[in-house]
């Protein structure tokens, strides 16, 4: 069953669920259950009008096993403890399943970006920067963006650091502007993760991606450029959603034309998107449409036990981290719905992160072609990996993804001991 509501309680009944199947003792992975740091911290912000406004934030740091802590730093007013610890939950595991060398973390500000202007963001940044700078660094832990936060916020974030440490440290944070030490490739990885996954399991479930119907919920980084690259590879995008409701197109949309409009400008929404045949659907009516692939890569908890018995599609990846709650995992797995988990699928994000982690710390620079093929390769070992496990222990993808996940961790875990 799953706990309805709390995030962080929801994947620890997943992660158990894994170490039994394993067969594990509870005394292999209980550390796994319990973060090893939670930071909570104030940040006071100097408003344009003179004024002080103090948000919180938060960093917590749940598993070091397998290398630096990564994860990244997502500003929005719904933020809150739970969340943060089930979102570094999920970056331990996420990091373990593609075999990478980093543990988990995950930092957030609670904070609607939308009404700070530019500068007050940049001054929350620097603060909150200041605030984690004892317990962040290019070996200890290194944040990336997130919802709301961009290869602007890190560059801010990287040279505050770099300032406080008296010399130039691109390796404490990924994700940043390329001339500034960011990775060619980085800011389509996410998509392009979320592409080579789709192509995976369409071929195992022998669903032709040709003219392959799909529905994508989000539009930022992650829906946007996965509705780019599926399209590419021949697909139909029929409706794409954001935070103002979503748009539907029979024949498929206009992808690049569509993006190039909310890109336009700051705070533009599909509301004001025109083309022609275009029909307006909330973002729970999209969940529904009767498509090949549905991707949910907005928010968290938008498929649930309300929404799930409604879904339509034959296959859902999991763009955004925690898309689906316990409950309504229950509903797809009992309807026959073959689900991508999230750790596996949105995972070319961190993938290409730590490429940029070796470039900064080799002071090299890949081509994109390079990083494009590397990431590649990365996403179709773990793939097999995962899909192998599911097949082996009879359960879902997302099954077989944790247990890989918690396997590796425990591996680490217990040839490193526990310090008495
Ligand atoms: P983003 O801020 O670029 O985009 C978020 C999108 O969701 C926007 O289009 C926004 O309008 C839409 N949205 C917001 N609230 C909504 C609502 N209530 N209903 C429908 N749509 C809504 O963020 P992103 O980077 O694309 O992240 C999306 C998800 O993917 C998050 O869960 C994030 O944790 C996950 N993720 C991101 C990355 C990355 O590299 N950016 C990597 C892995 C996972």
């Amino acid at each position: 069953m799953g706990s309805n509501g709390n995030p962080y309680e929801d994947i620890l009944m997943t992660l158990e669920r894994a170490a039994q199947k394993l067969g594990l003792e509870e005394d292999d992975y209980i550390l796994l259950k319990y973060p090893e740091r939670e930071l909570k911290v104030s940040v006071p912000v100097r408003m344009d009008d003179g004024s002080v406004k103090v948000f919180e934030g938060y960093r917590v740091q749940h598993s070091g096993a397998r290398g630096p802590y990564k994860g990244g730093i997502r500003y929005h007013q719904n933020v809150d403890l739970d969340e943060i610890k089930a979102l570094a939950v999920m970056m331990s595991l996420k990091c373990a399943v593609v075999d990478i060398p980093y543990g988990g973390a995950k930092g957030g500000v609670t904070v609607d970006p939308r009404k700070l202007s530019k500068a007050e963001l940049e001054r929350l940044t620097r603060r909150y920067a200041t605030l984690l700078y004892p317990l962040i660094g290019p070996r200890i832990d290194i944040p990336a963006p997130d919802i709301n936060t961009n290869a602007e916020v890190m560059a801010w974030f990287m040279d505050t650091f770099s300032t406080l440490r008296g010399r130039l440290t691109p390796a404490v944070v990924t994700g940043k502007p390329i001339p500034v030490g960011g990775s060619l490739g980085r800011g389509e990885a996410t998509g392009r993760s979320i592409m080579l996954m789709t192509r995976e399991i369409a071929k195992k479930t022998r669903v032709n991606l040709e003219g392959a119907t799909i529905a994508v919920q989000g539009a930022g980084n992650v829906g946007g450029t996965s509705a780019k690259f599926l399209q590419e590879a021949g697909c139909k995008i029929v409706a794409i959603s954001d935070v103002s409701g979503g748009v539907y197109s029979e024949d498929g949309l206009h992808v690049e034309g569509l993006l190039d409009f909310l890109r336009a400008e700051r705070g533009r929404t599909l509301a004001d998107y025109a083309e022609p045949n275009l029909t307006r659907l909330s973002n729970e009516e999209l969940l529904s449409l009767e498509v090949d692939i549905l991707i949910p890569a907005a928010l968290e908890h938008e498929i649930t036990g309300k929404t799930a018995p409604n879904i339509r599609a034959k296959i859902i990846v999991e763009g955004a981290n925690g898309p689906t709650t316990g409950q309504g995992d229950e509903i797809l797995e009992e309807k026959g719905v073959v689900v991508v988990p999230d750790i596996l699928a949105n995972a070319g994000g961190v993938v290409v992160s730590y490429f940029e982690w070796i470039q900064n710390l080799q002071n090299v620079r890949w081509e994109e072609e390079e990083v494009n093929e590397k990431l590649e390769n990365i996403m179709v070992k773990a793939f097999n990996d995962v899909w192998d496990t599911a097949e082996k222990a009879g359960g879902s993808l997302r099954t077989g993804a944790y247990m890989l996940a918690v396997d590796r961790i425990v591996t680490a875990s217990k040839l490193r001991g526990i310090a008495n």
